[in-house]
C-alpha cells in the first residue's frame, strides 16, 4: 500500500470522511456522478467506456477502526459478443463494502486478530490517509466481478459461420453443404469464362496487350 503517494480532494474518487468525523456509530449518506477512469472493466473483452457516467451511492460508517464503505455502482458496460463480435451493451448495477483503516488503528485498541490472518490482511488493507480515501481500487473490482469475462449478444448466439464468417442469428437457415459447393465451383467456371470473351473482344486485359503489338509491328 503506497501510503506516500498523496490522496487529491479533486479526484472524484477521493472522498472526504472529515464531516463523518471519527465518532463510532456516526453515518453519512451519499451520490456522486463521476466520469469513469480508464480502462474500467476487464480489458478488450467489455467494459464502462472512459468518461462514461459512473453513479455512485455510498453509506460511510465510523467504525473504531476506520470507516466502513457500503455502496453501489451503476454504468453502461459496452463490448463485444465473443462469438459473433456484434456490440454489447450490458446495465451495471454492482454492490460493494470495503473498510478503510486509520493507519493509527492499531494503537487505538483493536481487537489483535490471529497472526496468520493479520499478515494476510495487511496486504489488502485500505487506509485513511488525511480523513480521504480512495474508492478507486474498490470501484475497479466491483466492476470487473460484475462483468462476464464472455460476454455474449444473446445467450443463445450461435456465433459465426465456419465457412463464410457470417453471423448466424441474422440467418438461422444459413448452411453450407456439398451443392452449393459445386455450385460455387460452376459459378466461378462461368465467371472466368465471361472474362475471357471480354478479353477477346479487346478489352484491354494485360495479358493480349503484347501480342497485340508484336502483330502491329
Ligand atoms: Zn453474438
Ligand atoms: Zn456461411
Amino acid at each position: 500500500m503506497a501510503l506516500n503517494a498523496r490522496l487529491d480532494h479533486r479526484n472524484p474518487l477521493v472522498f472526504d470522511t472529515h464531516e463523518l468525523g471519527r465518532r463510532p456509530g456516526a453515518l453519512q449518506r451519499l451520490t456522486r456522478e463521476i466520469d469513469a477512469p480508464k480502462d474500467l472493466g476487464l480489458q478488450g473483452v467489455i467494459g464502462v467506456p472512459e468518461g462514461a457516467p459512473v453513479k455512485l451511492d455510498l453509506r460511510l460508517e465510523s467504525v473504531m477502526e476506520g470507516v466502513l464503505v457500503t455502496g453501489t455502482a451503476h454504468a453502461l458496460a459496452k463490448g463485444e459478443c465473443v462469438r459473433c463480435l456484434e456490440p454489447v451493451e450490458q446495465q451495471l448495477e454492482t454492490d460493494f463494502q470495503e473498510m478503510f483503516s486509520y493507519p493509527d488503528a492499531d494503537d487505538r485498541g483493536r481487537v489483535k486478530a490471529e497472526p496468520a490472518d493479520d499478515a494476510e490482511d495487511d496486504e489488502d488493507t485500505l487506509f485513511i490517509e488525511d480523513g480521504l480515501f480512495d474508492l478507486e481500487p474498490v470501484l475497479r473490482d466491483a466492476v470487473v466481478l460484475a462483468l462476464p469475462m464472455q460476454p455474449v449478444c444473446q445467450d443463445d448466439c450461435p456465433g459465426l459461420c465456419s465457412q463464410c464468417g457470417a453471423r448466424l442469428a441474422d440467418d438461422p437457415d444459413h448452411h453450407h453443404d456439398a451443392v452449393d459447393i459445386r455450385w460455387a465451383a460452376l459459378q466461378g467456371l462461368a465467371g472466368s469464362l465471361e472474362d475471357g470473351e471480354k478479353d477477346e473482344l479487346g478489352g484491354g486485359a494485360i495479358p493480349s496487350a503484347p501480342v497485340d503489338e508484336k502483330q502491329e509491328k
